[in-house]
């Protein structure tokens, strides 16, 4: 399989995702990947893991990608997961070590929603609750950048570094939300996480869609194209992608379906994995 691979600025983001079979993205900068999906190569130089859940479609590529880490001799791997998770992913990746008598340099740190973890230089993750049928945690990517502070907008260049050579801060870090992945969640992240309405790119899910599977995402906890039909006019994102849809459905299908249902926002949602086999 050919991950995909979309650009938005610098920000650049591979992957692959199909619902119940294969869901890994790497995001760069600065390189971390959001799940392992079954355990792609492309995963190895990942040197911090977010994981959302523990669904196998999601996690189960995790020994993989620390074994071949561990065989090319990677840097120590950072792996983050819900904290309800962390005892039996450790049991799992244990399970793997004894079975290939090898041991992993990696540590699991586990996460709650609100933490933040500093990814980079001015890049920060930071985890929130969604509404999925196990616990789930979505992750923002924040870049942080130096501006003039409001006090001194205005102000002539000169002025400036005369106040700077007297030592007066004249910049402020201002952090802006450049992505955010909603991992697997039903409706009520609408409600529980509105911040993912202005992140200049969302990751967001899209299972289900045709009106026989109209009830699915609800009950199912993960998203139905009318889910997000029915919030349109609140997306003010500059790219929204959306992935996992489920494999019951073409990808020409969705498509047919955003440009019918959301033209004004077709242009800007890209779906994974268009435009390829798969
Ligand atoms: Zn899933
Ligand atoms: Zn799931």
């Amino acid at each position: 399989m050919r991950p995909v691979e979309l650009r938005f600025g610098d920000l650049r983001v591979e992957g692959w995702s199909r619902a119940g079979d294969d869901n890994w993205f790497r995001v760069h900068p600065p390189g971390l990947a959001l799940d392992v999906g079954r355990g792609a190569l492309q995963l190895a130089g990942a040197q911090d893991v977010f994981l959302s859940h523990g669904h196998l479609d999601h996690a189960m590529g995790l020994p993989f990608v620390l074994s071949q880490r561990s065989l090319h001799r990677l840097v120590h791997t950072r792996v983050f997961c819900p904290l309800e998770m962390a005892e039996p992913l450790g049991a799992f990746i244990a399970a793997a070590e004894r079975m290939e008598r090898a041991k992993y340099r990696y540590e699991i740190l586990p996460l709650a929603s609100g933490d933040r973890v500093e990814v980079g230089r001015g890049l920060h993750v930071e985890a929130f609750a969604t509404d999925h049928v196990v616990p789930t945690l979505g992750y923002h990517l924040w870049r942080g950048r130096r501006r003039l502070a409001p006090d001194y907008t205005g102000l002539p260049r000169e002025e400036l570094i005369a106040l700077r050579e007297r030592g007066v801060e004249t910049s402020e870090v201002a952090e802006d939300l450049w992505l955010s992945y909603c991992a697997d969640t039903g409706p009520a992240i609408f409600e529980c996480e509105p911040r993912i309405f202005g992140s200049r790119v969302l990751m967001m899910e899209c299972t289900f869609l045709g009106e026989e599977h109209r009830d699915k995402g609800e009950r199912f906890k993960h998203l139905h194209l009318g889910d997000i039909a029915q919030r349109a006019g609140e997306f003010r994102n500059e790219a929204i992608v959306l992935h996992h849809l489920s494999r019951r459905f073409r990808v020409e299908d969705l498509r047919a379906e955003v440009n019918r249902r959301l033209p004004e926002l077709a242009l800007r949602i890209h779906i994974l994995v268009e435009g390829t086999a798969g």
